[in-house]
């Protein structure tokens, strides 16, 4: 594992019981179970599922801070995969055996532990190597499909943006060549990163209360096939990476500083941890699965929280004044540059078709990566480095773009337009301090 664990210490240990024993049977003459405790050791087994499956699987467990014991004891026993999927076939049958709960956040619970432990049987299926399509692959792990879109979606929006960059050679090359004024040189990173993360901070905090200890640590890391990620470490503290193996954008210090930090990763797991696991009690949000419904949640509220703290031309003002002067970039030229984005960024579906189709076997890696170089216009290390992502994490590319669509119908679909910023953060904080799911949305 690549992260450090912290400690966190559950009420809920006092209905532990050994490790690999399942629950769910009563001794005659036992006391019935009340359901909170029926519900706990539901849980309890839950998560040594994932920590179990964690040993088959090193991307599979993206945090854990419950008891380290319960971690120790999944090394130790490695217990095998036809054996985790016939348990975690027993504790879905114990679930659907529970009654509908009256309360909202209780039914939110029951109907959670029941898709992320069917996401976990999904995950098991490919461990043994039983081969889903990507749309079969993306709602059983995620609970979600994303839509099927032709070349000529694309290309429409490719026309326009040729029109935008007249000239010869292929139209990927006349973006990059546009887009290469508005790199961050790399000395310059650390600190404008860091007056990033504290503008996203600061917004957050004016519409949310976070706990007075939150934090995280940042570093910046080479030879990954993401551009950043957060590993949330409990106790309300995070270690955010970002990767410089390739340029780095002036977009990307909000976007990574909100996506990562706030009020994205950093703070959906805190509000997590703060309102489910340290107020409830409820020990299965100690874990994260990775391969799992919640990461459409994590990756969609993450992307849509961007757009939350920095509403439209609120950003373009903050990139003027302070990003691109700090990056020692020409801010006379930011509001071209988030013109021509905002016109990209309707490829980002592009993405999705291309791991379909490599997923599927209908393309290889060297046409997944022209695939991507003409129609996300992504240049061609870029395209290679996400080519590599779909080897490594497949469909979890649809969490992004249909995850952060998801959650802006859900959110505006309440309240939370673009008109109405409190309602709007304030919907986005109720999503994230839930047990909802994508089928919930
Ligand atoms: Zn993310």
């Amino acid at each position: 594992m690549r992260y450090v664990i912290a400690v966190v210490c559950c009420v809920v240990l006092a209905c532990s019981s050994p490790a690999g024993q399942r629950e769910g049977t009563m001794e005659p003459g036992a006391t019935p179970p009340t359901r909170q405790s029926t519900m706990d050791t539901i849980a309890e087994q839950y998560v040594k599922l994932v920590l179990a499956l964690g040993q088959h699987d090193a991307d599979y467990v993206d945090a854990y801070y419950g008891p380290p014991e319960w971690r120790k004891a999944a090394e130790s026993s490695k217990v095998d995969l036809p054996t985790i999927e016939s348990n975690a076939a027993e504790l879905g049958s114990t679930l659907a055996r529970e009654a509908e709960p009256a309360g909202e956040m209780e039914r939110l619970r029951l109907h959670y532990l029941q898709r992320q432990l069917s996401a976990l049987s999904g995950r098991v299926r490919m461990l043994k190597g039983v081969r889903m399509s990507f749309d079969e692959e993306s709602r059983a792990l995620y609970d979600a499909v994303a839509p099927t879109l032709p070349e000529s979606h694309f290309q429409e929006i490719l026309d326009r943006l040729a029109k935008r960059f007249p000239g010869s050679g292929p139209l990927v090359g006349r973006y990059d060549a546009f887009r290469r004024a508005f790199v961050i040189p790399r000395e310059k990173l650390d600190a404008v990163f860091q007056r990033a993360i504290q503008a996203c901070r600061e917004r957050t905090v004016q519409h949310m209360t976070l706990p007075a200890d939150e934090r995280f640590t940042d570093e910046y890391v080479t030879g990954k096939s993401w551009s950043g990620y957060n590993w949330y470490q409990g106790g309300y503290k995070s270690l955010i990476q970002v990767n410089t193996d390739l340029p780095i954008y002036i977009d990307r210090a909000i976007d990574l500083a909100c996506h990562e930090g706030y009020p994205g990763h950093h703070v959906y797991n805190v509000l997590l941890e703060k309102h489910l696991v340290k107020d409830r009690g409820w020990i299965e949000f100690t874990v994260y699965p990775l391969f799992s419904p919640q990461s459409l949640i994590a990756e969609g509220t993450a992307n849509f929280g961007i757009e939350v703290a920095f509403p439209g031309r609120d950003r373009v003002e903050f990139e003027r004044t302070v990003l691109f002067p700090a990056a020692g970039l020409d801010a006379s030229r930011a509001a071209e540059y988030y013109e021509v984005l905002a016109m990209v960024e309707q490829l980002a579906y592009a993405g999705n078709e291309a791991a379909r189709r490599y997923i599927d076997g209908t393309i290889d890696a060297a046409e997944a990566t022209s695939w991507l170089e003409r129609y996300a216009l992504m240049p061609r290390d870029r395209a290679a480095q996400r080519v590599r992502f779909f080897d490594q994490y497949r469909s979890y590319v649809i969490n992004y773009n249909l995850g952060k669509d998801m959650a802006r119908r859900y959110i505006e679909s309440r309240g939370g337009t673009p008109d109405s910023p409190a309602k709007r953060w304030d919907e986005f904080e109720k999503l994230i301090s839930s047990p909802r799911l994508p089928s919930d949305l």
